[in-house]
């Protein structure tokens, strides 16, 4: 898929040891013009492959969620519009709270605090839905990291949408949060 956002956002949720956790929210241009996808972008394949690249590896490891924000459509930021909005914040905060209580009253604790052992026992797939996984993860060149990052991200989707197990588009969204199109 071509990239035709003028945003990349990057979300990285960063685990650390005892009481030190800190969840990191960042953005960067798609490109060193930031209009990629727009006849006023002139940036070259190689351009745009350089600027992605000062992002490190093992960076983008730790990354648990990658999306793309499309340009502001028109007439949202007028207050004399009406445009669909999509959810109000209140009704997404109610439906996060419900996925937040499912975790704890499933673990114990929230997915992203999952233990390896937690995550083979509360993460479980189908076998074809491994063998996707396994597959995306040959595919885009992803660690053992992202492997269980992906599970983790994927049980917190099914959790949102009220699902006891997780299903087939559960994984393949979490799938694609770990990767930037180009
Ligand atoms: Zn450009």
């Amino acid at each position: 898929m071509k990239l035709t956002s003028i945003i990349l956002s990057l979300v990285l949720l960063v685990g650390c040891s005892s009481a030190a956790l800190r969840q990191l929210i960042a953005a960067m241009n798609p490109c060193p013009c930031g209009y990629l996808g727009e006849s006023r972008c002139h940036c070259t394949e190689d351009q745009v492959r350089r600027y992605r690249s000062k992002v490190s590896g093992p960076l983008m490891d730790r990354i648990d969620m990658m999306m793309q924000v499309p340009p502001v459509a028109k007439g949202l930021l007028r207050h004399d519009v009406t445009v669909d909005k999509g959810e109000d914040s209140a009704t997404v905060r109610h439906r996060v709270a419900e996925a937040r209580e499912r975790q704890v009253s499933r673990a114990g604790k929230a997915n992203y605090l999952l233990s390896h052992d937690e995550l083979t026992k509360f993460c479980v797939l189908t076998e074809s839905d491994y063998q996707l996984l396994e597959q995306a993860i040959s595919r885009f060149g992803l660690s053992a990291r992202a492997y269980y990052r992906i599970l983790k991200v994927a049980r917190t989707i099914a959790d949102l949408a009220g699902s006891v197990s997780i299903e087939t588009l559960h994984l393949t969204e979490a799938i694609g949060y770990r990767r930037m199109d180009t």
